[in-house]
């Protein structure tokens, strides 16, 4: 037994639990199975049932999807919904203009007819979800390479997905849990119209902005409320003036009697994806390759974004959102790096690997089912590690936040290609022409030319150091069309002058006069020959070697999570997060971020003007919140020390994608709402310590005095079901 003892200290370090927290994102089917009890022990009230049922309505069918990446909560039986004013914030930017910015000054509908109508935004319900492993694993055998394997699952899961929707108006999707060793369905409802009701100024929902963003002192209002509609039969329909508010099948009680240290939490959403069983050569890679390059890339996008925004005011609106979306990974992975490094993870999970090895090593069958794993995985991210940034690295240059000259340009090629036949068919390029000049004029909204070209002219610095010939020669081979040396610079400089994509105008102009000649010269153009050079090594160079690295990765985490299953047997592992739906459950408590200092758990509207009072521009906030703050009437929304309760942390463990995840008290009503994490835990995607990791959530107090006393939105607070 005694032989035991070590390893098995440091596998609960790894899989850290502890009195107050609870690791994981667990599914919602599975709470009876896996923590009902010890939630019951932590202090919640309710049953299993009441979280996931399908049999009656229960708290899962008040969680949505919000949009592409976030959650959201029912909170009304009118459909109206929670989320997170930095998940509209895209939506809130594209309603607004310089004469009415929303962004600016916040929006409240004050009855259903200026509820405002969002062509692109929708929601979705779970309904249902389900193992289906076996059905899933016919036709598998442990011979098969791992690219039948996949296409066996695959077909497998497409027609299980077909099979169940068929004569529904319900999605379906099959997903892979525990690196392939389990597969669950789950089934859906999406609704697309979906109205935007109320949202605060930024000064308040995005109060701190990218100061404060990941960090805790926080007094962010980062809330949003939408609407549901449906038609009359209660069923998902596209935006119609007949459309109806929604009913839905469970909606949240709202509870203003607070949290207290120590409380019991809890929150449902969609975590998008965690790395929890990583080894450590991938956090080795991760922290010590890909992250610093990916950091400076950011850093002067961000630098170049940040110079023009702050001298004009109509671009300040056009890059609001693209700003905030390259910020948000920028500091989370300086923050993980930090926490990574302060945590000494990669030592620990060297010492969990050798442990795990020397646990294979006590018997042939384990020898035989998971020797030389370990070694395995060292190999293989030392063969990956440059291909792995290598896609990262195309992706920051023409992905979404990328050179977007280059990008628009793209928008072109098959237009281009349907010249290049003998017979164009006059049809395909008329609807071509119509695609185009959609997403030319969605593009030019919130475009500004110098960003693209100060962007362009830093991000090859260096490059060239990065990588292998084969990756980088092409590349090479563009730029010296215009310089003898190659230089970038003179490349860019030669394709800034000469671009019909700088500015609406003459985009259209161009797009309108496209013709047979357009399209010949249109292949020689300097954006059109680095953007087809660049997907060309992507597709032909990056991502071939990328999905083979990806299939013997998949390969050996399988194995490998078997068999932590198997060494750490009385431990719950949690499968990482896959953005399908999970509950998180832990309590309120603050921590200590460095030695000697201690963080309360939650902060106050003193706080909010002790930051305004710095003068930092990210805490501005107008004289009206000022007033109301100084004024220390909270009335109802107050806590029992007279004080204005704005966020609080929480040990609930959660990831990007649980955004507006509304965050339960032990009876199942909403306390808050899930917007952020703590900087000094934000590495919890990759390893989660309870001393560290926080959730961060606006306080529903904080909520619903904004919304009462400074919105004046008394329309929504009656339609509230507020318990004392
Ligand atoms: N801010 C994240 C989101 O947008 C939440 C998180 O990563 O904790 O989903």
């Amino acid at each position: 037994m005694l032989r035991y003892f070590f390893p098995l200290l440091l596998v609960f370090s790894f899989l850290c639990s502890s009195a107050d927290a609870r690791e994981g994102m667990w599914l919602p089917l599975l709470i009876e199975k896996f923590n009902i009890e010890e939630m019951h022990q932590k202090g919640y009230k309710l049953t299993a049932e009441d979280i996931y049922s399908i049999n009656s309505a229960s708290m899962k069918d008040g969680v949505v999807i919000f949009g592409g990446g976030c959650s959201g909560g029912v909170i009304s039986d009118k459909g109206l919904l929670l989320t997170n004013h930095h998940c509209a914030y895209s939506l809130i930017q594209s309603h607004s203009t310089v004469e009415e910015d929303y962004l600016t000054h916040g929006f409240v509908a004050q009855d259903y007819s200026e509820e405002m109508v969002n062509p692109n935004l929708s929601v979705t319900f779970l309904k249902y979800m389900e193992e289906v492993t076996d059905y899933i694993f016919k036709g598998v055998d442990d011979d098969m390479s791992e690219a039948v394997r996949d296409s066996v699952i695959s077909e497998n899961s497409r027609s299980l997905e077909r099979s169940v929707t068929e004569d529904t108006h319900y999605d379906a999707s099959v997903e892979s849990f525990y690196f392939g060793n389990s597969y669950y369905l789950f089934v859906y409802e999406e609704f697309n119209d979906v109205r935007m009701v109320a949202v605060p100024p930024s000064s308040i929902g995005k109060f701190g902005g990218d100061t404060d963003n990941w960090v805790w002192p926080r007094h962010s209002g980062d809330f949003a409320f939408f609407r549901i509609y449906a038609d009359k039969d209660n069923n998902p329909a596209r935006y119609s003036v007949d459309n109806v508010p929604y009913r839905p099948a469970y909606s949240f009680p709202i509870s203003i009697s607070g949290v207290n240290e120590g409380d019991f939490t809890m929150l449902m959403g969609y975590p998008g994806s965690t790395f929890s069983y990583s080894t450590s050569h991938h956090i080795e890679m991760l922290t010590q390759y890909v992250y610093p390059v990916l950091i400076d890339m950011r850093s002067l996008k961000l630098d170049v974004m940040n110079y023009y925004m702050d001298s004009d005011d109509k671009v300040r609106i056009a890059y609001a959102a693209k700003n905030s979306s390259v910020s948000n990974a920028w500091k989370r992975w300086q923050g993980e790096i930090n926490g990574l490094e302060r945590f000494e993870v990669i030592n620990k999970k060297s010492s969990f690997e050798r442990d795990f090895d020397r646990w294979v090593e006590e018997e042939p069958d384990k020898r035989v089912a998971y020797k030389g794993l370990t070694d395995g995985f060292e190999q293989l991210y030392s063969d990956y590690k440059e291909v792995y940034l290598a896609r990262l690295w195309f992706l920051e240059v023409i992905g979404r936040n990328g050179i977007e000259t280059l990008r628009t340009a793209a928008f072109f090629d098959r237009l281009a290609a349907a010249y290049s036949v003998d017979e164009p068919d006059n049809t395909f390029i008329e609807g071509e022409k119509e695609r185009i000049e959609e997403l030319l004029n969605t593009h030019f909204k919130d475009f500004y030319l110098p960003i693209d070209t100060a962007i362009a002219y830093k991000l090859f610095s260096g490059a060239d150091t990065l990588f292998t010939d084969e990756i980088y020669e092409p590349l090479d081979n563009i730029f010296s069309i215009y310089s003898e040396t190659g230089e970038p610079g003179e490349f860019f400089k030669e394709m800034f002058n000469s671009t019909p994509f700088s500015d609406a105008g003459t985009a259209l102009d161009y797009l309108h006069s496209f013709d047979g000649d357009a399209a010949s010269d249109y292949r020689s153009k300097p954006e059109v020959l680095l953007y087809n050079a660049m997907r060309d090594v992507y597709n032909n160079v990056i991502s071939p070697v990328n999905v083979r690295n990806t299939q013997k990765l998949d390969s050996l985490k399988r194995l490998y999570i078997d068999g932590i299953k198997k060494f750490v047997t009385d431990e719950k592992i949690y499968p990482d997060a896959n953005f399908t739906m999970r509950l998180s459950y832990g309590s309120a408590g603050g921590y200590t971020p460095s030695d000697a200092v201690w963080y309360n758990y939650y902060t106050t509207g003193k706080g909010v003007l002790e930051k305004y009072r710095t003068g930092d521009p990210d805490y501005y906030i107008d004289q009206r919140l000022i007033d109301l703050l100084e004024s220390g009437d909270f009335g109802r929304y107050g806590n029992e020390k007279g004080e204005l309760p704005v966020c609080f942390v929480a040990t609930n463990h959660t990831s990007g994608g649980n955004s507006g995840s509304v965050v339960i008290n032990h009876n199942g009503e909403i306390v808050g709402i899930n917007f952020d994490r703590a900087w000094d835990g934000v590495m919890s995607d990759l390893y989660f310590s309870d001393k560290i990791c926080r959730n961060i959530s606006v306080d529903i107090r904080y909520i619903l005095y904004i919304l009462d006393e400074y919105m004046d939105a008394d329309y929504i607070i009656d339609e509230l079901d507020i318990k004392m």
